[in-house]
């Protein structure tokens, strides 16, 4: 990137994975960043998230650090759904392009916040300063202020703009911006213990057991994670007392009823219970609200770390838009609008699995056992079993900066473990390529990542893009045939001879075109910049357009 712009720093609030991947991801495109955090220092004990997601990974690996939380993670490419003794039905995860990454990995949040950590004390861009409890924000129309409380009595920090990754427990910070956090708390308790045993043939599948006979009525869920340790997760009565079930021996009882009679140690044990709120606004002025600060669900689908990842490269290039003058800060208000909305989404879905996991009433625990009952001989019943929906990027479809393409309406939701069809709003499929003269870009993500991206189909017009694009805006334009002379790149897009395609800097799809002339308003959309929207007009829609896949 070029040299940053001056002026106050981008300032992050809280060091937690969301905090620290903003934080870089800002230094990435050339800001200055100060980091405040509450701790005196990053505290490692425990781990909360283990499941990192494809897409996720992604993200990581623009700041140095994906390959490596790949490579110490454990890979994981089946999901199992037992009731009972009886296997249900199992999948696997659809990559409709051909990522690097796989599409999951089990890792401690703890070696995550470690590898990040590493990378941010190799950038100069980025200053933490712990030991800086933020107790509230002032802003005007230029900046914005951090007012903390330290060892050394009250602090200012002044920033440009301010992304607010303090986690769940900042209800002071909230209040401060003015947000509200509605939702609810789930009654039922999760145990969860991180053991380290020999269970040979459970390293690369998670596993969920419905009324298992050693949790009847309950379920238990466990995943692999590195150095032969899995976490087993149990639903617990509200009443769950784990020193009283320690100190009887229950525990040990428990953990042996799913891992037989083989040595074991615990490397973490904890009780929870899930909250599933989001605030009312992503965006308070010069301050955008992320992660777990803005939004709390079940982790039953691995969807709170993922999305809050998302948050953060979300704001980041808007912000560094904005920042170096390429687009108005009304690009801000799309923060919210895409995001909030991915909140929603995860709320949606994750409330789903909590009413299955957790039946509300005796008729909704009836339904649950019936359907269980008949999952295992009836695909249609199969298809109502929740275990949770595994984490998947959202879909701008719906957002402002996405063109739309009447051809190509967006056919909701996906079947568990699939992805949907490439589309406005919809993240494109990674794919290798060869970039002329950038020998260092050699996947479709990693260019997207570097700008605005322009893909011209082999028989389109290329667009001359307009003069009033602000000065510096990185806009790259190449011919599909250059980037992949095979047909990997087009097969993975379902792209057209006849197509522009615009990408936006998180490399989802922003617009579909089949005019040159509609490059400019597409472009001027995805900034941030009012641009007509193409009036619909119904046209049929291509076969291979149409590989529609039913709701989960
Ligand atoms: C049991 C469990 C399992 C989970 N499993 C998964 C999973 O598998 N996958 C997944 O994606 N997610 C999972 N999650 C969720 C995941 O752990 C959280 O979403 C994630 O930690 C959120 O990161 P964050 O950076 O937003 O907040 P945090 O990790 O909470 O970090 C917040 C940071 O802000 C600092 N801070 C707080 N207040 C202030 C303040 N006022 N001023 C300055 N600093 C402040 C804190 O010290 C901390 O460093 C799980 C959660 C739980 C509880």
């Amino acid at each position: 990137m070029t040299t940053p712009p001056s002026g106050a720093p981008v300032l992050v609030l809280g060091c937690g994975p969301v905090g620290q991947t903003a934080a870089l991801l800002l230094a990435r495109w050339g800001l200055r960043v100060v980091v405040l955090d509450d701790r005196r220092e990053r505290d490692l004990v425990g781990s909360k998230a283990i499941c990192q997601q494809r897409d996720v990974l992604d993200v990581w690996d623009a700041v140095g650090a994906g390959a490596e939380v790949a490579r110490r993670g454990v890979t994981w490419t089946t999901a199992r759904t037992f009731h009972r003794t009886t296997e249900l039905f199992s999948f696997r995860f659809v990559d409709r392009g051909q990522s690097p990454f796989p599409p999951f990995v089990n890792i401690s949040q703890c070696v995550t916040e470690e590898l990040l950590d590493e990378r941010i004390a190799a950038e100069p861009l980025i200053e933490v300063r712990w030991g800086h409890r933020v107790t509230g924000m002032e802003q005007d129309s230029s900046d914005v202020t951090a007012v903390c409380a330290t060892d050394e009595g009250p602090a200012s920090v002044r920033g440009s703009y301010a992304v607010a990754c303090p986690g769940a427990r900042s209800d002071d910070l909230r209040t401060a911006l003015g947000l509200t956090f509605g939702g609810q708390t789930f009654g039922d308790q999760f145990l969860i213990c991180d053991i380290r045993t020999d269970l040979p043939g459970w390293e690369t599948e998670r596993r969920f057991y419905f009324d298992p006979e050693w949790n009847p009525g309950r379920q238990v869920l466990i995943h692999p994670c590195p150095d032969s340790t899995f976490r087993i997760d149990w639903q617990v009565p509200p009443d769950f007392d784990l020193a009283a079930e320690e100190a009887s021996g229950g525990l040990d009882t428990r953990i042996r009823q799913v891992i037989g009679d083989r040595s074991y140690e615990i490397v973490w044990k904890s009780v929870y219970r899930f909250q599933s709120r989001v605030v009312d606004r992503m965006r308070v002025g010069r301050v955008l609200v992320a992660g777990d600060a803005a939004h709390l669900v079940s982790p039953f689908g691995a969807r709170g770390l993922n999305s809050g990842v998302l948050d953060a490269e979300n704001g980041a290039w808007k912000l560094a838009f904005v920042l170096r003058g390429w687009a108005p800060e009304s690009l801000l208000d799309s923060y919210h609008a895409e995001r909030h909305a991915a909140a929603l989404e995860n709320l949606d879905v994750t409330a789903a699995t909590m009413r299955f996991l957790v039946p509300g009433t005796p008729e909704e625990a009836r339904r649950r056992l019936d359907v269980l009952e008949r999952a295992a001989t009836d695909p249609a019943a199969r298809a109502e079993v929740d275990s949770g929906r595994l984490a998947e990027p959202f879909w701008y479809v719906d957002s402002p900066l996405t063109t739309p393409d009447p051809r190509r309406p967006f056919p909701g939701r996906p079947a568990r473990g699939d992805v949907p069809v490439p589309a406005p709003g919809v993240l494109t499929p990674d794919c290798p390529v060869s970039v002329p003269g950038r020998p260092d870009i050699v996947r479709l993500r990693q260019l997207a990542r570097e700008g605005i991206t322009v893909l011209i189909g082999d028989d389109a017009t290329l667009p001359s893009l307009p003069e009033t694009l602000p000065g510096e805006l990185p806009v790259a334009v190449h011919r599909i045939r250059d980037l992949d002379a095979g047909s990997t790149l087009r097969d993975a897009l379902g792209v057209r001879p006849d197509e522009v395609w615009v990408l936006r800097p998180d490399a989802h799809v922003a617009a579909v075109l089949t005019s040159a002339a509609d490059v400019a308003p597409a472009l001027a959309r995805a900034t941030g910049r009012p641009a007509p929207v193409p009036v619909p007009v119904p046209v049929p829609v291509p076969a291979e357009l149409a590989r529609k896949t039913p709701r989960a």
